[in-house]
């Protein structure tokens, strides 16, 4: 954490505000593009093996392709983008959000060193969504405008489809969606283990609690020799002894025994 506040220090100030809003309007400005040349996408999605051959600005230039390009994706994809650019702007700020974007671009590249796999980039902007997720869960958007979802039932769905893609994929798509989505585990990853962790505490805790509020309840007898109570076991017989003590059976036993 503090490495990453010293970078924004030194960086900050190089950080483009609203980067996705930024990368929408391209999105906007490639989906008219692409009804004027159907053939336009090909041109800048990330290729590893065209990438080798000198097309390097697919490097970068896969992440200004829209993600559909039917009139539904300029209503619903566009205002989506929009909120999670404005969530992610809140929860991070400009630098974090630059950087998780960077991230993506500099794994997704190195993943093309691994898998010959081509892509549009969709495994990272599932990752950009999955993060607003973890931020802003229970936001609701209108699915194709008239269903009400929650953002983390879309996020869970999203994970869903990624997690069947990499079980029933190639090892060259496998290694594609691994590199795409490091930032995202490596941003959520620990925090989501320390999660795991403290949940289990908390549980743990809850029930030693609970197990000593148990033994607090009111009880009629205590056995004065081993502190049992009716409420310990039940099956225990009290009674009051020459000396005035109450003992339980099993201590008055015990105490017949001894010499
Ligand atoms: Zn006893």
């Amino acid at each position: 954490m503090s490495l990453l506040v010293s970078l924004e220090q030194k960086f900050g100030r190089f950080a483009i505000p609203n980067l996705v809003r930024v990368l929408t309007l391209f999105h906007v400005l490639n989906w008219f593009l692409i009804r004027w040349s159907p053939g336009f996408p090909e041109k800048l999605m990330f290729v590893p093996a065209l990438i080798r051959q000198g097309e390097w600005w697919r490097l970068v230039s896969y992440l200004a392709l829209p993600g559909g390009s039917s009139i539904l994706w300029l209503l619903l994809g566009v205002p989506f983008l929009w909120m999670i650019n404005d969530g992610l702007e809140q929860a991070w700020g400009s630098f974090r959000l630059n950087l998780f974007i960077l991230g993506g671009v500099v794994c997704t590249a190195l993943g093309g060193l691994v898998s010959p796999e081509p892509s549009t980039g969709w495994a990272l902007w599932a990752g950009l969504l999955m993060a607003f997720a973890v931020y802003f869960p229970d936001q609701e958007i209108l699915l194709f405008l008239i269903l009400p979802v929650r953002i983390k039932w879309l996020a869970m769905l999203t994970a869903a489809g990624i997690g069947f893609q990499f079980l029933g994929g190639t090892g060259a798509l496998r290694w594609h969606i691994l590199f795409s989505l490091l930032p995202f585990l490596v941003t959520f990853g620990p925090g989501f283990a320390r999660l795991m962790k403290h949940r289990g505490e908390v549980k743990e805790r809850r029930q030693r609690f609970e197990a000593a509020s148990r033994r607090e309840e009111a009880w009629f007898h205590k056995c004065t020799i081993c502190g049992k109570t009716e409420i310990d076991d039940p099956a225990l017989d009290f009674r009051t002894t020459a000396e005035g003590d109450e003992a339980c059976d099993k201590c008055r036993a015990k105490k017949k025994d001894a010499p």
